[in-house]
């Protein structure tokens, strides 16, 4: 395998594991991130929509005020049984009267009371049917659709690390083939942020650095396209490498405007390499 050759499968593999640390980069913002959805969706579906919870605690109220009364009528009940056993042992007539009086005053508190459990159980009755009807609306769809999100993100979630295990090996293998020179450079860039985006694709149809944008003027898009040497961007410092993309007559249109210029300038290269005859070309490379 000649030295140019060597570059070249470099290159291409330098461009593989990019593209294999940019997928990593974004498995690893995932698992980041999901937790934090996951339980911020949870926490706006435990918000009560419906006012449920305020209903049940109305309830509780009305079913608290319902014993209080059923205690009460007990007791009317109880006072008045007890005044009658008394009509039994009267001897005087201011008893009596007394007894009467007792006995007509617990009966109109029975009849009293009787009449708000009366309206106590309708309200009751009513409360719990509202109750049923707010339960039944926190199913709706939008609910469902909530808990839905919620399942699927947590089953992403807790695929995410096997994922990543298998890009870590995966990576490792790419890594072994590439030469150590392009390897440390790259390397040194993918440590400072760990993004995976430091590899630049140049085509025919983007004749500029795929990270950072920029133009590529043409003699350097012309150096990047003989794909056998290490060539940087020089804004961002991305390594170049050149793709081969399939043609897309679409882009046709775009390739030929670019190719009138890349003639131009081919032929000053060549003149200037006449001139410089025997010298040593200096090359811009990445590895210097
Ligand atoms: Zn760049």
């Amino acid at each position: 395998m000649s030295a140019a050759n060597g570059v070249t499968s470099d290159l291409q593999s330098i461009l593989e594991l990019s593209r294999i640390d940019q997928e990593i980069f974004f498995l690893r913002k995932k698992q980041r991130e999901f937790p934090g959805k996951i339980s911020q969706l949870k926490g706006s579906l435990s918000v009560d929509k419906y006012g449920t919870s305020q209903l049940l605690t109305k309830m509780e109220t009305l079913t608290t005020e319902n014993s209080r009364l059923e205690l009460e009528l007990t007791e009317h009940k109880d006072g008045l049984r007890k005044s009658e056993d008394k009509l039994m042992q009267i001897k005087t007539n201011e008893e009596y009267d007394a007894v009467h009086s007792e006995i007509s005053t617990r009966k109109s508190k029975i009849t009293e009371v009787e009449n708000r459990l009366l309206t106590l159980v309708s309200d009751m009755e009513s409360m719990s049917g509202k109750i049923a009807e707010a339960k039944n609306s926190a199913t709706d769809d939008e609910h469902k659709q909530l808990l839905e999100e919620i399942t699927a993100l947590e089953t992403e979630n807790s695929g995410l690390e096997s994922q990543i295990q298998e890009k870590e090996a995966k990576r490792a293998e790419v890594s072994a083939k590439i030469g150590q020179k392009i390897l440390a450079v790259y390397t040194r860039m993918y440590n400072s942020k760990k993004t995976g985006m430091h590899v630049g694709v140049v085509t025919d149809y983007s004749p500029a650095c795929s990270i950072c944008g920029c133009n590529l003027t043409s003699q350097k898009f012309l150096e990047v396209k003989r794909n056998d040497k290490v060539v940087s961007c020089e804004t961002c410092g991305s390594i170049l490498v050149w793709e081969e993309v399939p043609e897309d007559p679409a882009l046709e249109a775009v390739k030929k405007k670019k190719k009138k210029s890349v003639v131009a300038v081919v032929a000053d290269a060549d003149e200037e390499k006449m001139a410089d005859e025997g010298e040593d070309t200096p090359h811009e490379t990445a590895e210097e």
